[in-house]
């Protein structure tokens, strides 16, 4: 009986993907994120950054100094999986910030300017993610700028990040003139019209050369660096399009190389694809190694699993017209609204209030959250940032933000 819910529960968790942009500061992180909460219907109206409409972006504080400070996650659906993009600062001053949303993330979506390229902030924010393991897609934004030049943005990325950039589409046309894509697996092409909405279709006879050519350079790089993909490749001298997505979504986890797409977010070209690719190449929280901490001194691993003892990690509190919003992401186990749970640094209990799911433009409440999901809490009153929150019965004192800190016990 109870594998059956189990087997039920973790199916859902397969669903989820926790998420973070990644960018350095105008590269397009507001922007792509507020097209990806658009074209996922999460919101009905098109916010501009300039004039200062910007959906996710809810503090003035943060309009008025035009770059994100405070961390928040809003919620969107696609393709049957929900996404929790947790907002991640570009900007340098706020390391930390990234340092608390890097732990509490799955995957995310690297964000870089197609005429700049990899840039100094990018650079050290790649490197932050990469402590953290954080397996990681590009988007190659602003193609329609002119100077936009998606094979030198690619260059930069081989040689700053040192990564072996695997580029999934070929852009079809150049800067003012960038129209679409051709997705080099299923070797189709997507046409952006003006307006949202894009078309579908073969790809034309004069780019099937050169994304013939650029398909052979994917399969031969995705060969060279996974054994599965090597063999069949030696056999049949191609991949085809399952072997590809098999061999990609592993090197995605494993850091080994990195899946490149490529768009405009201002002109609303690309994003979906890049939000296929997210669902496709980024893990779930079950693909991703058991949270551990430590409890009575000794070190704990909690699976993701909505029926083991609860444990939750606070990243970010926010006073809101709502209330006091505790943003959480519940690593193990299940809450539910009225709940009481322990603050194990603390060692003091609180009562869970509303659960809400945080969307663009509105918050739903519901009434439970399980393991690997990202919520806000209403009615927490003293839990601050970086606090565990867990099941008062089994008290657990998730790992500290960096590796290199030691280890603190609880009684
Ligand atoms: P952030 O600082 O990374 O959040 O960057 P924003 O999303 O605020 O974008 C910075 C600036 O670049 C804004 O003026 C955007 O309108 C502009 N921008 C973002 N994406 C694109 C794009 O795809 N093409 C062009 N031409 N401009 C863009």
């Amino acid at each position: 009986m109870r594998t059956d819910l189990h087997h039920h529960a973790n199916d859902a968790l397969t669903r989820i993907r926790n998420l973070g942009i990644l960018a350095h500061v105008d590269a397009g992180k507001t922007t792509t994120t507020e097209r990806i909460l658009y074209v996922t219907g999460a919101t009905y109206k098109r916010g501009e950054v300039h004039d200062g409409t910007t959906v996710t972006d809810f503090d003035s504080q943060e309009r008025d100094r035009g770059i994100t400070i405070f961390a928040a996650a809003v919620s969107c659906d696609w393709a049957g999986h929900r996404i929790n993009l947790i907002d991640t600062p570009g900007h340098v001053d706020f390391a930390d910030e990234v340092e608390r949303a890097l732990r509490v993330l799955d995957g995310a979506i690297a964000v870089f300017d197609g005429v700049a390229g990899v840039e100094p902030q990018s650079e050290s924010v790649w490197r932050q993610a990469d402590r953290h393991r954080v397996p990681r897609i590009a988007f190659v934004n602003k193609l329609d700028r002119a100077g936009a030049d998606l094979d030198d943005a690619v260059r930069s990325i081989r040689e700053r990040l040192r990564v072996t950039p695997l580029v999934v589409q070929l852009p079809i046309g150049r800067e003012d003139d960038f129209t679409g894509v051709v997705d080099l697996l299923r070797m189709r092409a997507l046409v952006w019209a003006d307006g949202d909405t894009f078309t579908e279709g073969p790809v034309p006879d004069d780019l099937r050369p050169e994304a013939e050519r650029r398909r052979r350079v994917l399969e031969e790089a995705v060969a060279e660096l996974h054994p599965t993909a090597l063999e069949e490749f030696c056999a049949h001298s191609t991949l085809s399009a399952a072997t590809l997505a098999a061999a990609l979504r592993d090197l995605t986890r494993t850091g080994d190389g990195l899946v490149v797409l490529c768009g405009s977010a201002y002109r609303n070209r690309g994003v979906e694809p890049l939000l296929d690719a997210a669902v496709a190449y980024l893990p779930s929280p079950l693909d991703v190694p058991a949270v551990r901490g430590v409890r009575d001194g000794v070190p704990q691993e909690r699976a993701a699993d909505p029926a083991a003892p609860f444990a939750a990690l606070v990243f970010k509190v926010n006073s809101t017209a709502t209330g006091r919003l505790t943003y959480l992401r519940v690593y193990s186990g299940t809450i539910r609204k009225g709940g009481v749970v322990l603050d194990t640094g603390a060692r003091r209990t609180e009562r869970i209030g509303r659960i809400l799911r945080v969307q663009a433009d509105r918050h739903t409440e519901v009434d439970r959250a399980e393991a690997g999901d990202i919520v806000a809490v209403v009615g927490l009153k003293a839990a601050r940032t970086g606090a565990t929150l867990c099941l008062p019965g089994a008290p657990l004192l998730l790992e500290p933000p960096s590796v290199a800190d030691p280890v603190v016990s609880v009684a």
